[in-house]
C-alpha cells in the first residue's frame, strides 16, 4: 500500500483531484507536509481522448460524454434530475472537470462579490476581488495563462503568455462588435500559447472541450498534478471517499474510503480538506453521519443548499466566407463583458459573459438546434450544416443564477453507485430572473452575429455547464455559512472546502479560475496556521 493508503496517518487528506484538490495537495505538499488525495476516479491518458478518432462526436455522445447520467462510467454516481432544470456535466478522474474544460480563464469582477451591498439580492462574499487578485496572479503564471492584459472591464492585471491568435471568426466578430459598440477582448484561456513546461503545444484542433488529445490544454491532472507528486504528495486512484470521520472532540481525523474491488480503508489525518464539487462535496458531507445526522459540518443546515448551476445559453451564427473556425483553441476566440454586469434597465439583475467558440463538430452544432427548424429533418439538417463547417462561431453566455435555497443536493439511497454509495437527487429551478437574462442574451447574441454578417442564426436551447457552485458558501456568520473566508468549517475547524461549493454568488464568468484562487489561499492559510489547526508541520 502507498504512504498513506489504508491504516497510515498523514497531515492531510484530501478528497477529490479536480482543480480545488490539485492545487491544495500542490501546496501543503511544496510546505512540506504529508500528503494523501483520495480519486475515485483515474487518470486519463491524453493520447486516449476521442478527439483525434473519425469517430470523435459519436464518442462524446456515449463513454466520452460528459454528462456522467450518459457515461455511466464506474467513478461516476447517479444524478437524479427529475425535479431539476439541468443536468449537470462533470468529469470523476484525475484533473477532474478541468480533462474536459474549454479552458476559458476569466476572473470575477469586483461587484461579484459584493452583490447583496450592490444589488439587494444573494449575498456579498467575506472577501473581496483584491483579496484573490495575488492568488489568482500565482496560479495564472504556474498553469501558463495565454491572453492579454489591459481589459478595462476588470482592475489591472497581465497574463504570463501571450494570446492564442482570434482567427478570421474572432476578427469578423470583432467587428461587428464594434459596429455595436459593445465590449470584446481577446480570449484568455487555461491553455499555453507557446512551449511549457510538461505541456504539449497547441497545434489547434479545436477540440479542447472534449479532452486535448495533445495535453496542451492545461488541465489540471498535467498541470499540476505531476508537480505535487513530485513535491511530495500521494495520490491514489480508484479511491471513493464514504465519509470523513471525526474524534470526541469533533475534529475531523480520516477518512473511510473504498477500493475498486469494493473494500474499505481508513487513512487517518490531521486535517481534511474537501474537493469533490458543488456536488460531490455536500454529498461527502451528508454522507458523513456517524455523529452528525444531519451531515458533518451542517449546524447552519446549508450542506447542499444555494446550488448554482450557470445555465448556458448559445446563438450559433452561420457565415458564408470562410472563417477557419475548425481551428482551435475552443478556448474562447473572443468573450465580451458588454452585458455581464447589473443594468436595472434590462429587466434582470446581474449578467452573463459572453465566450466566442468554434463548434466541436457537426452534430455539436445540429445539437444545439434540435428544438429548431432542422430539428424534424435530422439528417437533411446535418447535409445542410456540414457545408458550414469552418464557418460557424457559438455565441455563448454564462448566466449568474443566484443562491436560492430551494435549489439543493441531498442524497438518493433508492440510487447508488459503483461502491453502493447513495447518489445524488437535485432539486433545482430556474428563476425567473434567470429566465429574462436568457430571453435578453439571446436577442442581443443574435443581433450581434447579424451585425458581424451571419447569414443565419439558430437559437440554441439552454445546455448545462459543468459550474457547481454555493452549495457549502463562505461567510462570516456560522448560522448563515458553511465555512469562513477562508474555506474553514465554522463547525469542524481542521476540515477545510477548496470547490466551487464555497462561492456566495456564482459571478457571470467560468469559475475555474475562481476556484483554484480560492483553494490556492485556503491551503496557504492551512499551511500558515497549521499548529493552530492542530497539523504538525
Ligand atoms: C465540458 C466542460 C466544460 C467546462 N468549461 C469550463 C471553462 O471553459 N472554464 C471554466 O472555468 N470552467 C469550465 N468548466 C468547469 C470546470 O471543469 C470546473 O469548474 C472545475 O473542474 C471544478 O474543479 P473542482 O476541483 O472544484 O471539481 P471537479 O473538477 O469536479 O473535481 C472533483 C473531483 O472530486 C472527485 N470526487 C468527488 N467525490 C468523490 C469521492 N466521494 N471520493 C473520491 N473522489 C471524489 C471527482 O471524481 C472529481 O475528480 C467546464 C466543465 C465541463 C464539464
Ligand atoms: S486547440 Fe490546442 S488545446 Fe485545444 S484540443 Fe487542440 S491542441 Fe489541444
Amino acid at each position: 500500500m502507498t504512504r498513506g493508503g489504508s491504516g497510515q496517518r498523514v497531515d492531510v487528506l484530501v478528497a477529490g483531484a479536480g482543480p480545488g484538490g490539485a492545487v491544495a495537495a500542490h501546496t501543503l505538499a511544496t510546505r512540506g507536509f504529508s500528503v494523501v488525495c483520495l480519486e475515485q476516479g483515474d487518470w486519463v491518458n491524453p493520447g486516449d481522448m476521442p478527439g483525434n478518432r473519425p469517430e470523435f462526436e459519436l464518442l462524446t455522445q456515449g463513454p466520452w460524454s460528459v454528462w456522467p447520467n450518459q457515461r455511466q462510467g464506474r467513478a461516476d454516481y447517479p444524478l437524479d434530475v427529475t425535479d431539476a432544470d439541468a443536468d449537470p456535466i462533470m468529469f470523476n478522474g484525475v484533473g477532474g472537470g478541468s480533462v474536459f474544460y474549454g479552458a476559458h480563464w476569466m476572473r470575477l469582477m469586483p461587484s461579484d462579490f459584493r452583490v447583496r451591498t450592490l444589488d439587494g439580492v444573494g449575498d456579498d462574499w467575506p472577501i473581496g476581488y483584491e483579496d484573490l487578485a495575488p492568488f489568482y496572479e500565482q496560479v495564472d503564471r504556474f498553469i501558463g495563462v495565454s491572453g492579454l492584459g489591459g481589459d478595462p472591464a476588470y482592475p489591472e492585471h497581465d497574463y504570463p503568455l501571450p494570446p492564442h491568435p482570434i482567427g478570421p471568426g474572432g476578427l469578423q466578430m470583432a467587428r461587428g462588435m464594434n459596429k455595436l459598440g459593445w465590449h470584446w477582448w481577446p480570449g484568455a484561456n487555461a491553455i499555453p500559447s507557446t512551449a511549457f513546461k510538461n505541456m504539449g503545444q497547441c497545434v489547434r484542433w479545436g477540440l479542447c472541450e472534449r479532452g486535448c488529445p495533445v495535453g496542451a490544454k492545461a488541465s489540471f491532472d498535467l498541470a499540476y498534478w505531476p508537480h505535487a507528486t513530485a513535491a511530495g504528495a500521494t495520490l491514489i486512484t480508484g479511491a471513493r471517499v464514504a465519509r470523513i470521520t471525526v474524534d470526541r472532540r469533533g475534529l475531523a481525523n480520516g477518512a473511510i474510503w473504498i477500493d475498486v474491488d469494493g473494500n474499505e480503508h481508513r487513512t487517518e489525518a490531521n486535517a481534511v480538506v474537501l474537493a469533490g464539487n458543488g456536488i460531490g462535496t455536500p454529498r461527502i458531507l451528508l454522507m458523513s453521519d456517524d455523529r452528525h445526522p444531519e451531515g458533518l459540518a451542517n449546524s447552519s443546515g446549508l450542506v447542499g443548499k444555494n446550488l448554482m448551476l450557470h445555465p448556458v445559453n448559445s446563438v450559433i451564427g452561420l457565415y458564408e466566407e470562410e472563417l477557419e473556425t475548425w481551428h482551435g483553441p475552443a478556448g474562447q476566440l473572443i468573450y465580451s463583458m458588454e452585458f455581464a454586469d447589473t443594468d436595472p434597465a434590462r429587466g434582470f439583475l446581474r449578467g452573463a459573459k459572453w465566450a466566442l467558440m468554434p463548434p466541436l463538430g457537426v452534430l455539436h452544432v445540429l445539437d444545439h438546434q434540435r428544438t429548431r427548424p432542422f430539428g424534424a429533418r435530422w439528417a437533411a439538417g446535418l447535409h445542410e450544416l456540414a457545408r458550414y463547417t469552418g464557418r460557424s462561431m457559438i455565441w455563448s453566455g454564462v448566466i449568474d443564477d443566484l443562491p436560492e435555497e430551494s435549489n439543493r443536493v441531498t442524497l438518493d439511497p433508492s440510487s447508488t453507485d459503483s461502491s453502493g454509495l447513495p447518489g445524488v437527487k437535485l432539486a433545482y429551478r430556474r428563476s425567473a430572473n434567470s429566465e429574462r437574462m436568457v430571453e435578453f442574451m439571446n436577442a442581443r447574441m443574435t443581433e450581434a452575429h447579424e451585425a458581424a454578417g451571419a447569414s443565419r442564426t439558430l437559437t440554441a436551447p439552454l445546455t448545462e455547464s459543468g459550474h457547481l457552485l454555493g452549495t457549502a458558501r463562505m461567510g462570516a456568520d456560522p448560522r448563515s455559512s458553511v465555512v469562513d473566508a477562508f474555506g474553514r468549517s465554522h463547525d469542524v475547524p481542521n476540515l477545510f472546502i477548496v470547490d466551487g461549493s464555497v462561492m456566495v454568488t456564482g459571478g457571470s464568468v467560468n469559475p475555474t479560475a475562481a476556484i483554484a484562487a480560492l483553494s490556492l489561499r485556503s491551503a496557504t492559510h492551512l499551511a500558515d496556521t497549521a499548529r493552530d489547526q492542530r497539523v504538525p508541520a
